[in-house]
């Protein structure tokens, strides 16, 4: 089969057999070409149902958990969107596809600078990087009216609630560093709204408002 047939396969099998249904998903899932954001090593495995490496002993995540993670932000095309975790530059291009802007912070320069060439030869002009702590969120373009981070964290980060508009949305996995729960809340005068979403399983958090590197020998 060919990417593009794997790919078409992936959304039917994976997503919408598993109740994703936001329409602006799934397009954006049958158009951008995840072998892109994979190590030539592992391409042929680019539309299985798993994680994948993708260097500093980080991963890119399931098709289906970035499926979920999307929805659930519950975006609108003029929205501004904060990325915590570009790792391969995967999720950021399927946010790009959907909202209006989208920024995207990653502390391995080496990640942040490959998901940059990937994403300029696919030709995305809405997406802006920065190599740093993501816990700290990125205040020069707040407020964000959603927040989506990709690694795991012991509790929602407070600036990443600070750049946060009024009625917006983050997705985080909270939780200890070998399972967390995904969870979706919502800011509503002031204070946060928590939704449960599902376990899962994420890379750690790693800065001044997440865990420290000295919280888990193996980081
Ligand atoms: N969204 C990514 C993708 O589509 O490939 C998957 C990201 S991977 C599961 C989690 C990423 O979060 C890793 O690349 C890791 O280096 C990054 N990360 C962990 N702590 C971070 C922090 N404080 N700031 C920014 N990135 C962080």
């Amino acid at each position: 089969m060919t990417y593009e047939e794997q790919r078409q396969q992936m959304v039917q099998t994976q997503l919408i057999s598993r109740h994703i249904c936001d329409s602006r998903v799934i397009k954006a899932f049958r158009k951008v070409p995840r072998e892109e954001f994979i190590p030539k090593k592992n391409r042929q495995d680019a539309y299985g149902d798993y994680p994948l490496p993708i260097g500093e002993g980080q991963t890119i995540s399931q098709p289906f958990m970035v499926a979920l993670m999307t929805q659930a932000l519950e975006l609108r095309e003029d929205d501004c969107v904060l990325e915590i975790g570009t790792g391969s530059g995967y999720q950021v291009a399927i946010l790009a596809e959907i909202a209006k802007k989208v920024f995207t912070i990653e502390r391995f320069s080496e990640l942040s600078e490959r998901a940059q060439a990937t994403l300029k030869k696919l030709g995305y002009k809405n997406i802006f990087f920065h190599v740093g702590d993501g816990t700290c969120g990125w205040p020069q373009h707040l407020p964000y009216q959603a927040i989506v981070v990709t690694a795991g964290a012991p509790h929602i980060p407070f600036p990443l609630i600070e750049q946060l508009s009024e009625g917006g949305r983050i997705v985080i996995p909270i939780g200890g560093t070998f399972g967390q729960t995904l969870i979706r809340a919502r800011k509503s005068v002031g204070s946060m709204e928590e939704e449960r979403i599902c376990g899962c399983v994420f890379v750690p958090l790693i800065g001044k408002f997440g865990w420290h590197k000295d919280d888990r020998n193996s980081f």
